[in-house]
């Protein structure tokens, strides 16, 4: 399973990428099925991307998008500030 590596710096917020996850989760769109979380400090102005691994936060895990071609948030992140890493 790959471990997604993030690049906070290349992150413009679209949340494209949580829409992907979800959608691999649950062949549905919306936050709560996503595994991946854009976290926006509005008064800094910094983006921190969050993938979500523990499973008791009540979110699913990052599965490496088993059974995909490809990791979906990686495929869609307009900007390349997402990379699969193979373990
Ligand atoms: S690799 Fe798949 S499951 Fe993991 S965060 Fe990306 S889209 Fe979600
Ligand atoms: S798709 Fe890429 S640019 Fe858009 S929120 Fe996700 S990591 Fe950031």
């Amino acid at each position: 399973m790959p471990t997604i590596e993030t690049r906070n710096d290349r992150c413009a917020a679209c949340n494209l990428c949580v829409l992907a996850c979800s959608f691999h989760h649950e062949k549905a769109f919306g936050r709560r099925g996503a595994s991946i979380d854009i976290v926006k400090n509005e008064r800094e102005g910094e983006v921190e991307i969050v993938i979500l691994d523990d499973p008791q936060t009540g979110r699913r895990a990052c599965d490496g998008c088993v059974n995909e071609e490809a990791a979906l948030c990686v495929t869609w992140c307009p900007v390349g500030a997402l990379l699969a890493r193979e373990n």
